[in-house]
């Protein structure tokens, strides 16, 4: 199919085609045929007008928290108050255990059940930065398609939290109503890029769950999460001095039950606020502005290093420069200007 019919398929096809269409588009950005990615930045280019309109959501938690539970009550609620939803995943170990359980249809099996739905697993692109891009790219195609929310579901691996927070308009953490498990996620840094903590499973012990939200509340206050200046920097510049007199976004702690549907009105109450207030005061769209921009700088990181490794001066320095390091009879900096030196002189 070429992309002038892909595009077509996506934003006008009827459900069924659609759908085809849209697998399609994602295989083609995962592929890394060169042929393939030139089709795709074609097709890319030509839906991004009609991106940008979802809410885009993140989602994150350890494994048994209860994320693709909540996600799959959250989808079946949104769908039924007329929202398509998408659901994506960014799970980086996905390649090395052989499949990724993030994002499977057989775990959320009512929602993959109906129309509005799409689901897709993590795609398994090796390093975090290479499933990231091919996430944010199937979350593009997504919105070309009409899902008007995104969700994207991580776990806590290595810096994939740090990723789909910078993906997405408003990062949920979940979290279980035990103490301690609130530390975790504070060592970790994971709590400062939350919006909203969510603490699951409040059914269970409602006693706990109280408890565990006012300890993150004091948690979040003693970080200086809430009130803190600095986390909105992104709203300064482009929304001009106004944006000190408006509303700021702070982040809160609420309780729920993904299992019995219990609190997902409050929780999208609260998105609903969070889209409003960042509306407002111009944060979503610098938001978006410097993940596009960070984007494209990583991805410009990532090829560099890529030309650089494949430059044959330098494959053919490497073995000795390595071992030369790893003997420690040449410092690692001094062997990475040669390296580096290498590839200047090649394209001089
Ligand atoms: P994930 O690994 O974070 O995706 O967690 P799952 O959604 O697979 O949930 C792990 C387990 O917790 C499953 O047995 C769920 O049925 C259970 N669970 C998830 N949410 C809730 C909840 O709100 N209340 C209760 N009681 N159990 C839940």
């Amino acid at each position: 199919m070429n992309t002038a019919m892909l595009l077509e398929h996506i934003t006008q096809g009827d459900v069924l085609r659609q759908r085809r269409a849209i697998a399609k588009a994602i295989t083609l950005l995962e592929s890394t045929r060169a042929d393939h990615r030139a089709q795709g930045d074609e097709l890319l280019t030509a839906l991004l007008p009609h991106t940008g309109r979802a809410l885009r959501l993140g989602i994150s938690g350890v494994p048994g928290v209860g994320k693709s539970t909540f996600i799959e009550s959250l989808g079946v609620f949104l769908i039924e108050k007329g929202h398509r939803v998408a659901v994506l995943a960014v799970d980086p170990s996905s390649s090395v255990s052989g499949g990724s359980i993030l994002g499977d249809k057989t775990r959320m099996e009512r929602l993959a059940g109906l129309s509005d739905a799409y689901i897709r697993p993590s795609p398994s692109g090796g390093t975090l930065g290479g499933v990231a891009e091919k996430t944010r790219e199937a979350m593009l195609v997504c919105e070309a398609a009409g899902y008007d929310v995104v969700l994207i579901e991580t776990v806590g691996v290595g810096q994939s939290e740090t990723a789909v927070s910078g993906m997405t308009d408003m990062f949920v953490l979940l979290q279980l109503p035990n103490a301690g498990d609130d530390l975790q996620a504070i060592k970790k840094g994971v709590m400062e890029l939350a919006d909203l903590v969510v603490i699951n499973k409040a059914d269970i012990d409602p006693h706990a769950a109280t408890r565990a939200r006012v300890q993150i509340q004091t948690a979040l206050r003693l970080l200086g999460l809430q009130g803190n200046p600095q986390r909105m920097t992104y709203v300064a510049e482009g929304a001009g001095g106004a944006a000190s007199t408006l509303a700021r976004w702070q982040p809160r702690v609420m309780q729920l039950s993904g299992l019995q549907g219990q609190g997902l009105d409050a929780f999208w109450q609260a998105v609903t606020e969070f889209q409003a207030t960042q509306t407002t005061n111009g944060a979503l769209t610098e938001r978006r502005q410097q993940q596009a921009l960070a984007w494209m700088w990583e991805r410009i990181d990532a090829g560099l290093k890529a030309a650089f490794r494949a430059h044959a001066q330098v494959r053919a320095a490497l073995p000795d420069i390595t071992q030369s390091v790893t003997q420690g009879h040449l410092p690692p900096s001094t062997a990475a200007r040669r390296l580096l030196a290498l590839t200047a002189e090649g394209q001089a």
